[in-house]
This record gives structure tokens, sequence and C-alpha cells, in this order.
């Protein structure tokens, strides 16, 4: 499907070091590789709830990677899925009497609206999952046929047939270098039980040979859309083998970063990395970055307490998409924090300062405040540092009272732009 667009990324004079980044695999820095192309995959959305502000500041965090790569000289090979069929959205469509496809479409395309008004890179392939399809069930039948997935008996009313992938089986693959349920999350047993249960997994189902073995294809329900799975019969995928799938499909393995927030760790991104490694041999992805949660005024952020922030609201309200950036790039991605209205004030007050610190911004203050940004931005990423170092230059420049510079302050501009993608 289309992506959505954003503004070109201005050059910025000199290059800039590669970020060393958190890898939550190996619960380390790591610096990241330098190759002739990077490959980013970001795990999308499921389009059944508009943007709210965790969505938001995954997508901005991400957005900072891509920016430092390209900054850094290195093209970026960028790939992001949309989750366009799955239960949750099935249940919402069911629950608000609207046709699933039309909930997609539609909030699917409210999501391109917030990440173009967010100033976010687009990737090169946006990749609906009803699109993915026809990858998915060869995969699966390839499975299925060397044993790392089988099909489960039908029981109180579910049909016969759903396939799951065999955990146990996939980690007894290969040599040192296979993947290990619980390598990516570091899980203990019954912490994975508990999470997979929470997102979406079905631990009790019987018939399974492992509590932890995902679904990989689930065989049609009456009522419920399905696709041709040819041996597999009529049905739909499971939610990580997509992922694994449109992946493959675009990037090499292992692709350089895989992206998301933390809630994906387990089981999405460990069960992925297992298809992965089970249908190629090959890890998933290099390394591993996932963001912190978003909260509000200090609460959890869910659709069951009816307290997101959507970045669609707030733009309706007149707040400048470039402020609602702003306050995002205050805290590090992978923190946990809280939207409030007071962090929004902060981050209005401090593009005002910026813009009138341009309008006075002396010969010679922008070349310090370039460095000073890309050695921040190059420690994990560290927006917060990079902000101040901007705080700093503003202040000194509204001090300055020498004669402006309008190099100075096009550099400096196109700075904020090329790798905070704030538009000032
Ligand atoms: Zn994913």
């Amino acid at each position: 499907m289309k992506a959505w667009s954003a503004r070109p990324v201005p050059d910025l004079p000199g290059e800039a070091p590669l970020p060393v980044v958190q890898d939550t695999r190996l619960r380390r820095r790591v610096e990241l590789p330098r190759q002739e192309r990077a490959s980013l995959y970001v795990c999308g959305i499921t389009p059944y709830d508009a943007t709210h502000m965790g969505h938001a500041a995954t997508y901005v965090a991400f957005d900072l990677l891509h920016r430092a790569w390209l900054d850094a000289g290195t093209p970026v090979d960028y790939v992001q899925n949309v989750t366009d069929v799955d239960d949750p959205l099935l249940e919402r469509a069911d629950a608000t009497g609207v046709d699933w496809r039309d909930l997609a479409a539609e909030q699917t395309e409210l999501f391109r609206t917030d990440m173009t008004a967010l100033n976010v890179l687009p990737p090169q392939h946006y990749v609906g999952a009803t699109e993915a399809v026809d990858w998915i069930v060869p995969a699966v039948e390839g499975l299925v046929e060397r044993g790392l997935a089988y099909r489960v008996p039908g029981h109180d009313g579910e049909p016969e047939g759903d396939v799951y992938f065999d955990v146990e089986a996939a980690g007894a693959l290969g040599d040192d270098d296979a993947w290990v349920l619980g390598e990516l999350s570091h899980m203990t047993s019954e912490q994975m039980l508990s999470v997979f249960a929470e997102r979406g997994g079905d631990p009790e189902r019987p018939g399974k040979r492992h509590r932890l073995d995902p679904l990989l294809w689930r065989v049609e329900r009456p009522g419920e859309p399905a696709w041709d799975g040819a041996s597999l019969g009529p049905g739909r995928p499971g939610w990580h083998i997509e992922c694994s799938l449109i992946a493959l499909q675009y990037l090499p393995a292992p692709f350089t970063v895989q992206g998301g927030g933390s809630d994906l760790v387990f089981p999405h991104h460990e069960m992925g990395a297992g298809h992965c490694w089970a249908l190629t041999g090959k890890p998933m992805a290099q390394h591993f970055l996932h963001t912190g949660m978003v909260g509000l005024d200090g609460e959890k952020m869910s659709k069951s307490r009816g307290n997101l922030v959507l970045v669609s609201r707030l733009r309706t309200d007149g707040v400048e998409p470039a402020a609602i950036r702003t306050a995002i790039l205050a805290h590090r991605y992978s923190d946990e924090w809280s939207w409030t209205d007071l962090l929004l004030a902060g981050a209005v007050a401090r593009l005002d300062t910026w813009r009138r610190a341009l309008a006075v911004a002396p010969a010679g203050s922008a070349a310090p405040v370039l460095g000073a940004v890309r050695t921040a931005l190059a420690d994990d990423l560290d927006a917060p540092a990079a902000l101040a170092a901007l705080d700093d230059w503003a202040a000194a420049a509204l001090t300055a009272g020498a004669e402006p510079s309008a190099e100075d302050a096009r550099l400096v501009r196109d700075l904020v732009e090329a790798r905070l993608g704030v538009v000032l």
C-alpha cells in the first residue's frame, strides 16, 4: 500500500558518526555496523485506533535513527507493516458495526496523515498483512513439511486445522547460533506464559505441543475474512509470521535493526525472530531496539482506560505538529514517560525561543551546535541532550547582541530539521 510523504532531508556539512545504541537482545550498547546500506524494519500499527502518543513516540524514535544513518552518509532501506487483519481489528469493527476493511483503511489513512504532520520519513515499503498472504502461505506449508509447525485438532466448536509454530523444534535446529526461545526478552518461562496470554497468545489452547507455540495460520471461521491457504485451507495469518515474511521479502537476513515498542519484545519480536530462523537459518535482525511506554499524567495510557492522547485530536485542537514532536524528543526513546499539558507548553515555548534565536544567530554560532547535536544523538539517540545543546545555542544567540548571520541561521534550521525532524 502507499506510504506517506515527508519533507526532503536537508544536507548538512561534514559527516556524522554512526550512533551507539542499546540492543535489547545483547543487553548492552553496541556500535551500529558500517554498511553500504542500512536496513530497518519497524513494526507498524494495527489500524483500529488512531495514532496515540505511544505510537507517535515510537515512530519518531526510529525516525531519529533513520536520520542518524542519513547524516552518516548511509542510505536506509526501511520497511513497515500494517496489521490490517487481526483479532483486535475485527473485534472493533464488529463492536462498532463497520466493515473491518473500511475501519482499517480509514485508520491507516489517519496514521499516514499523522506521520506526515510529524515529519516522520516514510518507509520505502509499507505493506499490509493482507498483501503478504501469498508469501506467508508457502512459508507456513514449508514449516509444516519440515515438522517445525503442526495442525491442531478441533475442539469445543473450534475447527480443526489451525497451524502453530513449534518453538522447541525450531530452537533445536542448527548450531550454536540457533534461535532459542527467550534469547531476546530474557524472560523466565513463567513471565513468558503470563505475557503471552496478555498479548494475544493462547497458552491453554488444547492440542498445542508447547503452551508458548504461536499461531501461524488460523483456519476460516464463519463470518471471518479468509484467504486461499492452499494445503493449509482457507484462513488468515497469525501476527508474528506476517512481519517475518514482509521483512524477508524486502530486506536481507539479518537486516540491521528491528524496532518497535517495548511491548513487542515478547512475544512478537521473539517469535518473529524464531520464524525467520526456522525459515532461513539466519537471525532476523542484527540488533533490536525498543521504545519505552508512554503514559498520561503518570498513568498507563490505554484504550481500556479511555485516556489515549491522540495526535490527530491535538492537531484538530490547533497544536502545531512540530511542538508535539519536540515534546516527544524531550525524552530518551528508551525511557518510560508521561504526556502532560505542561510538557506540551514547554515544547511550544522552546520552539518560540529557537525561532527568535534564529533571527539573531551570530556568525560562527552554528558550527559548534551542529557538533554538539551530532555528538548527543550518537549517544543512543540522546534527543534531550540535543535539545539542551540547542537551548544553550539559543540563549547565547539571544544575549550576544552581535550582527545576525543568515548563513548560521540557515545551518541551524537545517540541523534541527535534518536531525530532529522539527521544522522551524
Ligand atoms: Zn511486527
